[in-house]
């Protein structure tokens, strides 16, 4: 299979002028190579050679006038951008493994050994970019395809180049990358392979938490996460660093009542969220909204099967979850905090009649995140009962009208009362102290409960109230 006429990009051409001259052998090769098959948009380029990447690249660059090349000497790789493309650039590699260790010894290599070390068939095919073959042969933009890729693709399945065994244990990320591979590719893990993982998923341990998020994250943007999320639990690999997420799975019945699977509650909430959001902490805040289910479960006599406070203590438990998997830990996670605190206020509010006062406590405490919250409780109607879905959904319609109305009407979003602190301070002449903060805080729960407008004059006279009942006087 020849592929010349799908090397659009200049850098293919500038390669091999360079390879040429040089008469070492270049490819491209991997994701790049797999995903031009699979009609994917190219996102980096990845070219090795039988030589030095490093020597290569230097000398691409000044003929595509290139910017700045950056240079890894320890991993011996050079990249730099083009076109909108990053394009790296390495000696083709023989690894070897010791059991137990992370760290493969490496020696320079032929292209079968560099395609020997690759994590699936489907991203081991290269494509030659040498005019022609070390046989003399016109070889420009020809697949070599030692392990039949080209045919896993068409089959749609993940298999190993060498046996699975040797394979996952040499780097145990690979089987968080057959599982990404497989949701985001929507292909089947071949079942020697799968075996292999289950077999071998205790060895994740060895591997660092921000190697397995990454993978993870990219597993959970793909179209339907929850291929990905039953594929780690059934080979266990999710018990290996995600014990709170396995905790949901299973129903108990006591009495005859069952309460829902909060697993697969959870990884439909994530499908239907994915539909309507490529923010990936709003997926995170549904993966994680009902994380406290397990722990806060109580079966009432009466009641059957409670949950009471899970959203708060899910909230609480986000840190440490996020810090185990060593996910970012400021504006990120706090924003899905929040969204789990607040994920059943929406709700709440439909089975009532709608109050001004539960609509503007609730804009008060979302702020700009509003929106996103409603979009996760959407997400989180998952009945059987489509008249009961369609119901409630169009129960949050009426709410998101409410939320308009008092928002245009009151302004209370990123809610800041009218009077300050120093306006406190300064009317009655005292230093920072306790009551500042007590007077503060009765305007605002005056405005939120709708006592008193949204406006300056009414809260400074809410103020001279409140203050001569403390005993201040204006000074
Ligand atoms: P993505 O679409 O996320 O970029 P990718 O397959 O290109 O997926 P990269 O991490 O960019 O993944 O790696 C590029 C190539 O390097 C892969 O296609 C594969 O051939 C090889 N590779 C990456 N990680 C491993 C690994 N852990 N073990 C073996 N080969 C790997
Ligand atoms: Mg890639």
């Amino acid at each position: 299979m020849n592929l010349s006429h799908h090397l659009t990009h200049p850098v293919f051409k500038a390669v091999q002028q360079v390879a040429d001259r040089k008469g070492v052998q270049a490819f491209a090769i991997g994701g790049f190579v797999r995903d031009l098959i699979l009609e994917r948009p190219c996102k980096d380029i990845d070219i090795v050679v039988e030589g030095s990447g490093i020597e290569l690249a230097r000398e691409v660059a000044k003929i595509l006038k290139a910017g700045r090349v950056t240079v890894f000497k320890n991993f011996g790789t050079a990249m730099f951008h083009h076109h909108g493309v990053e394009v790296e650039f390495v000696g083709a590699r023989k690894e070897s493994y010791e059991r137990g260790s992370r760290k493969p010894i490496v020696e320079d290599g032929t292209i079968e050994d560099d395609q020997n070390r690759r994590d699936f068939t489907i991203n081991a095919m290269a494509i030659r970019l040498n005019a022609t073959s070390p046989a003399n042969a016109p070889s420009y933009g020809d697949l070599v395809d030692p392990f039949d890729g080209l045919q896993d693709i068409a089959l749609k399945i993940l298999r190993t180049p060498l046996d699975p065994n040797v394979t996952y244990s040499d780097d145990p990320l690979r089987m968080m990358r057959a599982v990404r591979f497989a949701c985001q590719l929507n292909f089947k893990i071949e079942s020697d392979s799968l075996q292999s993982i289950e077999r071998n998923a205790k060895r994740l341990e060895i591997i660092s938490r921000e190697r397995i998020h990454v993978e993870l994250n990219k597993m959970i943007m793909s179209e339907v996460p929850s291929v990905g999320f039953k594929l780690l639990f059934n080979t266990r690999l999710l018990h290996q660093f995600f014990p709170e997420m396995v905790a949901l799975k299973g129903v108990e019945r006591r009495n005859g009542i069952g309460h829902k699977d909060n697993f697969f509650h959870t990884i439909e909430v994530l499908d239907r969220i994915s539909k309507n959001t490529d923010n990936l902490w709003l997926r995170w805040a549904a993966i994680l909204h009902d994380i406290a289910k397990p722990p806060t479960k109580r079966f009432h006599p009466d009641l059957g099967w409670t949950f009471h406070g899970h959203e708060d203590r899910g909230a609480r438990m986000v840190p440490k979850i996020f810090k185990r998997l060593k996910l970012p830990l400021d504006h990120q996670m706090k924003y899905v905090q929040k969204l789990v605190l607040l994920h059943l206020r929406p709700i709440a509010l439909t089975q009532e009649e709608i109050s001004d006062s539960a609509v503007r406590r609730l804009l008060s405490e979302a702020g700009d995140d509003i929106d996103d919250l409603m979009i996760l409780a959407r997400a989180d109607i998952t009945s059987k009962n489509e008249a009961k879905v369609e119901r409630y959904l169009l129960n949050y319609d009426e709410v998101v009208k409410k939320l308009v109305e008092v928002e245009k009407k009151d302004g209370v979003r990123n809610f800041q009362p009218p009077v300050s602190g120093e306006e406190i301070m300064e009317t009655f002449g005292i230093p920072p102290s306790r009551p500042i903060g007590d007077i503060k805080k009765a305007i605002k729960e005056a405005i939120l409960d709708g006592d008193i407008p949204n406006e300056q004059e009414a809260a400074r006279a809410l103020m001279l109230e409140l203050g001569a009942k403390m005993g201040l006087r204006p000074a």
